[in-house]
């Protein structure tokens, strides 16, 4: 065989001895025929630990590795088994492929960085493989970081998220680390459960050395959090506090679409075609249909406001007393995590008191709860523990699962989430 370390990079792989290159002309398919080197030689597939060879297994068997140009390659090799002190008759291991992969160590780790940088169809179709493929590469190639790295040393501040999926019948919790910004534990489930497998992994050294949790949603995360961190500052995740306040003004927009609906079933009927020019306006149906397309206008940032959006929000200031109040509430509300730690004692002092004597049921409710957590509403103003690392996180899961919709197991997903989120992204073989 010439130029043996050329064709050895072509095809991505070492330890390999290549024995022949065959060309299959009608598959358009390169086949190299190959074998480990005899010091890669009977090893357990599990350990890699040297053991006795035991049959020859099932004979030859082809692994997919990276395409050639345009030709499809793949490697073919006797795949024998051997019997390790460990873990018994095993498939010896190969040195270009993952134990028990159709594809070489080249191809998995260019199908895990493809796919966090780009979309579904893209991955599939320029490599050549169906979706639950991808799935099971990423799985495998999560496995093999979480084996070599510890992702939970050092941290210090750290947020506990749930994130729905699949119409809120799914769930995944996760936790960000303040500090590095990164998705650092993600499991599916939401119960008490789940929560404790992070803090058990965590384990006791590392638990005392975490000085702030911010977390919100499920009691049991309270419990599980006090008894596993009673050193941390536990704080309140901005992002939830002011999505709360979303939700309340949504309750007011909604009764006043249901007040307004409720005026245009009063009102005449009209004929089809085009109303004579004295007929007397529907106001209330007029009302309703613009108080639906509001929800935006009144949900958004202002400073991210459309034109048509700040009109409709001028005319509720104009038209609709009560459900402006509520939008000022909530604006308010929001405006206090963006101030330095003293302002923000006083002005949420302030919204309290005006929240209390609003008359607004639904913003009287969440006065009570924002009571019941301001201490650590302000814990996370004081510690400047930002909402934007839990928000954009969310927002990326969520993509994120609706991406991973396909793929075989959970595992597959959370191994997505953290490749793409982590502290270890992959890498492209052959790139350092
Ligand atoms: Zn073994």
């Amino acid at each position: 065989m010439r130029d043996v370390s050329l064709w050895l990079g072509v095809l991505g792989v070492e330890k390999t001895v290549i024995e022949r290159l065959v060309f299959d002309e009608d598959a358009d398919l390169l086949v190299a025929h190959v074998r480990p080197t005899s010091r890669a030689r009977s090893r357990c597939g599990i350990c890699a630990r040297r053991s006795p060879g035991y049959d020859a297994g099932e004979g030859r068997r082809r692994w997919r590795t990276l395409d050639l140009g345009t030709v499809r390659a793949v490697l073919e090799s006797d795949a024998p088994r051997v019997r390790c002190r460990q873990h018994g008759v095993v498939v010896a291991s190969v040195p270009w492929a993952r134990h028990d992969a159709g594809h070489t160590y080249a191809f998995d780790e260019t199908v895990a960085w493809l796919v966090t940088q780009s979309s579904k169809s893209t991955v599939t179709e320029l490599m050549r493989i169906a979706w639950r493929t991808v799935g099971s590469i990423v799985t495998r190639v999560w496995a093999d970081v979480d084996a070599r790295c510890d992702r939970l040393a050092g941290l210090r501040r750290i947020g506990i998220d749930e994130i729905s999926y699949k119409k809120g019948h799914k769930y995944l919790m996760v936790v960000v680390d303040h500090d590095t910004r990164r998705l650092v534990w993600a499991a599916p489930g939401r119960t008490s459960a789940t929560v404790r497998e992070f803090f058990d992994l965590l384990g006791e050294d590392r638990c005392a050395q975490i000085t702030h949790v911010s977390a919100d949603g499920a009691d049991f995360i309270d419990t599980i959090v006090a008894a596993s961190c009673p050193g941390a500052v536990r704080v309140a995740d901005p992002f939830h506090v002011v999505k709360w306040a979303g939700e309340a003004l949504d309750e007011v927009r909604r009764g006043a679409w249901n007040d307004a609906r409720a005026l245009a079933r009063s009102e005449p009927k009209r004929a089809r075609g085009r109303p004579p020019a004295d007929a007397a306006p529907r106001l209330g149906s007029e009302r309703a249909k613009a108080l639906k397309g509001a929800r935006y206008s009144l949900w958004k940032n202002p400073e991210n406001l459309s034109e048509n959006q700040r009109v409709k929000l001028a005319w509720i200031a104009a038209t609709d007393l009560r459900l402006y109040r509520a939008y000022l509430l909530k604006e308010g509300l929001r405006l206090i995590f963006t101030l330095p730690y003293a302002a923000a004692v006083e002005a949420l002092e302030r919204w309290i008191s005006w929240a209390r004597r609003c008359r607004i049921p639904s913003f009287v409710k969440l006065q009570k709860s924002i009571v019941k957590h301001r201490a650590r509403i302000l814990a996370a103003i004081e510690h400047n523990l930002s909402n934007g690392l839990i928000e954009s996180t969310n927002t990326k899961i969520r993509l994120i699962t609706r991406m991973a919709f396909g793929f075989k197991s959970p595992e597959a997903l959370t191994a997505l989430a953290l490749l793409s989120l982590g502290g270890h992204r992959p890498v492209l073989p052959g790139r350092t």
